[in-house]
């Protein structure tokens, strides 16, 4: 009998019990072959098809176009902020990029190594609580592409909403909030995230790409960077994440058990409501971002009184509440509520913070 917490953690994050119990049993022995999927080789006929496999209950979920390459890689959504300018630049020597918060500006730090970044809205904020309105915006026409972070993890800040850039490709890091909800695939020419949020374990790289993008990658770019060699061989250039790719296919299987994105988003945006309810009610917490752009995913919070921080994580410790500590560069409280993170645990969470309001305030 395992024992099993709540855990809040921005990522590597919680993942379906049901997906783990199921890669638990099919560990040894993956459905009678006699290895597990960690020892296939990448190009036998097994892992061929857990891979295709895998790619098309994506498509499914995400009704991604056919004219849509759906790669998967490595590197992370860092290794993508080189990636995205080293593809998408063709011939370009500008880019676009929103900056919400600490995510865009890591994604811009390794843009200027590539091209000239015209920083469209956000250039002088520290920390954004807010995304300005559209008209607020200096976007290029001429830029090769526009790059925002539609869920910025670190301070909750989410778009509700999706940018229009005119002709412009649009390009979204979407780590902490791909498959939280439905998305038009077809707004964008570009969109990646790192696995370990919401879809799977560290070590895998989802890109979703436009074809008429692909294939004027700079000359230098190295070839495991380059989405048209990548897409050309089934993102199998090199040995993929075989293992993490095996289990992003068993969280998409479980999506589509749950009832697709509908249903997650449903799911979702009530576990974040009740959770700001009981921030926004209660003096004893607080939450800084503005009520239009809030997190559905990452909900950051302090206590009015921030001494009491330490004690309410351990107390929240030692009730299988875990991981609740806020990013070291905000400090605070955050609390993860991906796909995976039952409506229970929410409750959970709910129940202790008032609990302990009670006892404290
Ligand atoms: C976590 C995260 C990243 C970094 O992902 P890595 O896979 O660690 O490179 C980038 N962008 C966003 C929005 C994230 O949440």
């Amino acid at each position: 009998m395992t024992s099993r917490v709540y855990n809040f953690s921005a990522g590597p994050a919680v993942l379906p019990e049901a997906v783990l119990e199921q890669a638990a049993s099919e560990m040894l022995d993956w459905r009678g072959c006699g290895m597990s999927v960690m020892e296939m080789s990448h190009r036998g006929k097994e892992f061929v098809s857990i891979a295709a496999e895998a790619e098309q209950d994506l498509r499914d979920l995400l009704g991604v176009p056919q004219h849509y390459k759906v790669l998967f890689l490595q590197g992370g959504a860092t290794g993508q902020f080189s990636g995205i300018p080293m593809n998408l630049l063709r011939g370009g020597e500008r880019a676009d990029y929103i900056n919400t918060g600490s995510w865009s500006k890591k994604a811009i730090k390794e843009a200027t190594k590539y091209c000239q970044v015209n920083v469209a809205w956000g250039a002088d904020e520290e920390t954004p609580m807010h995304i300005g309105a559209p008209s607020e915006w200096r976007l290029d026409p001429q830029a090769s592409y526009a790059h925002y972070t539609p869920n910025e993890t670190i301070s909750g800040v989410e778009f509700h909403w999706v940018p229009d850039t005119g002709g412009v490709p649009l390009v979204a890091d979407m780590s902490s909030t791909i498959l939280s909800r439905p998305i038009d695939v077809s707004r964008y020419g570009l969109i990646y995230a790192g696995a370990q949020k919401n879809i799977g374990p560290a070590g895998l790289t989802i890109v979703i790409v436009r074809d008429d993008l692909i294939g004027g990658a700079l000359p230098q770019t190295p070839s495991v960077w380059d989405y048209k060699l990548q897409a050309d061989a089934d993102s199998m250039l090199n040995t993929p994440p075989t293992f993490s790719w095996y289990l992003a296919g068993l969280v998409f299987k479980w999506l589509k058990h749950q009832g697709g994105l509908e249903a997650m988003a449903e799911l979702n945006k009530r576990k974040a409501d009740k959770l700001y309810a009981v921030i926004d009610n209660n003096p004893f917490y607080s939450n800084p971002v503005d009520p239009a752009c809030r997190s559905w995913m990452n909900v950051p919070f302090v206590l009015a009184d921030g001494r009491l921080s330490e004690t309410f994580l351990s107390e929240a410790e030692a009730a299988g509440l875990t991981t609740l500590k806020g990013h070291r560069s905000v400090g605070g409280m955050r609390a993860s509520l991906y796909n995976a993170m039952p409506e229970a645990g929410v409750d959970r969470l709910i129940e202790f913070m008032q609990d302990f309001a009670r006892r404290q305030g």
